[in-house]
């Protein structure tokens, strides 16, 4: 089994689950700990990510550590050489090339640990991170808890109207389901529409 503790190589790691699920923070545990051990770390989110800080990976009960806002992937290959570890937040907003630049990072030894939502609020597949599992030496899905029932959720329901795809996770916008009261929400809303 793939442990975080064998890691001597270059290797990429996912965390993906819904919103709410610990993703952010547990790729800032996986972060610190590699700090912790003197080895140089850089972070990176996509642009559109502008919630709270322009400048900081941020999670949601505030623990969070620095990082660069980036638009395109391919600004990640431009790393100092010292740097052993990268981390990417919300990596499903970023473009298919995403996986080729973990890949490259990987094979240049690095350890590259991605977060991100694995499905979107329609319970799609979320962009890019389908691909980066299926290249990833290991995939952690973390979950949150569902508001409706207390089991594991794994869907983000949206509360809004808007249709837009990208909606930040403000906690008014989303809310974690699990896959029965995900579908008994959306049966809701389709009768709703309907009258
Ligand atoms: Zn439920």
């Amino acid at each position: 089994m793939f442990s975080e503790n064998n890691i001597k190589s270059g290797c990429v790691e996912v965390i993906c689950g819904s919103m709410f699920s610990g993703k952010t923070e547990e790729l800032i545990r996986r972060l610190k700990r590699a700090q912790f051990a003197n080895q140089k770390i850089a972070i990176f989110k996509p642009t559109i990510d502008t919630r709270y800080s322009d400048k900081e990976v941020v999670s949601h009960d505030l623990h969070s550590v620095t990082s660069t806002p980036i638009r395109e992937p391919e600004e990640m290959l431009n790393l100092e050489p010292d740097v052993m570890e990268v981390g990417i937040d919300e990596a499903q907003f970023f473009g298919d090339s995403i996986v080729k630049v973990c890949q490259t990072l990987a094979n240049r030894g690095l350890r590259v640990i991605i977060a991100g939502l694995d499905t979107d609020f329609k319970g799609k597949p979320f962009g890019p991170m389908p691909a980066l599992m299926a290249i990833a030496e290991d995939v952690q899905k973390v979950h949150a808890i569902c508001v409706k029932c207390g089991n594991l959720a794994n869907h983000s329901h949206r509360l809004t109207a808007s249709k837009k795809l990208v909606v930040l996770g403000e906690k008014d916008s989303y809310e974690p389901l699990c896959r029965q009261c995900y579908n008994a929400a959306i049966e809701a809303e389709q009768e709703a529409a309907k009258a």
